[in-house]
């Protein structure tokens, strides 16, 4: 079993969607063992967002795909489109409360990103949390340079989980018990 990261961002709290986001991951049979809401403050923000030079580039590499499709150009090399949309991201968790929670199951990193979608709403599957929810875009959210709105933040895969983890969470905030589904989910677990 794997524990990956998952905050609801403030447009989530806002818009009430703490329950139905959470639901979404209960439902596909993961576990919450740990949750808290807070306000974060700056230093606990960028140390979340810390700078990674493989995200930017993978944050242009995204952008540079849906501008193609579109016949439009970047302005911006990933280290600059990278460190703006750092800057971006950490004013947008900024403006409200969040929820912080770890998400346990199997293979829980990469289910929890499926459940969740593409990071742009609009090209997220219909089916999945931001594309429910939301129909931001990248071309939108630049045009207004802000960070895309899109409810969710989840871990890459559950090595940089247990960083992201260690960031919200005291071990003694995380909690052990079973479902009372999981023997017939897993059988034999
Ligand atoms: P995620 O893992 O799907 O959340 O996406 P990333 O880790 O690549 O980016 C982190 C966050 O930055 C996203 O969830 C968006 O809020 C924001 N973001 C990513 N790419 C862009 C972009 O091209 N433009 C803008 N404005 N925001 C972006
Ligand atoms: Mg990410």
């Amino acid at each position: 079993m794997e524990r990956t990261l998952v905050l609801v961002k403030p447009d989530g709290v806002y818009r009430a969607l703490i329950g139905r986001i959470i639901t979404t991951f209960e439902d596909a049979g993961l576990k919450v063992v740990g949750i808290k809401m807070l306000r974060p403050d700056r230093k606990l923000t960028e140390q979340h967002y810390i700078w990674d030079e493989a995200w930017a580039k993978n944050v242009w590499e995204k952008s540079a795909k849906d501008a193609a499709e579109k016949g439009a150009k970047m302005s911006e090399d990933w280290k600059q489109m990278g460190e703006r949309i750092r800057k971006q991201l950490i004013e947008y968790i900024l403006t409200g409360p969040i929820v912080a929670a770890v998400i346990e199951g199997n293979e829980a990193a990469a289910e929890v990103r499926k459940l969740v979608g593409a990071t742009s709403p609009v090209r997220a599957d219909p089916y999945s949390i931001r594309g429910r929810f939301s129909t931001d875009s990248y071309g939108f959210a630049d045009s207004r340079h802000r960070a895309v709105v899109n409810l969710v933040h989840a871990s890459e895969d559950s090595k940089i989980a247990e960083r992201e983890i260690s960031v919200w969470f005291k071990k003694e905030e995380l909690v052990d018990y079973k479902r009372v589904d999981e023997g017939v989910m897993f059988p034999g677990h």
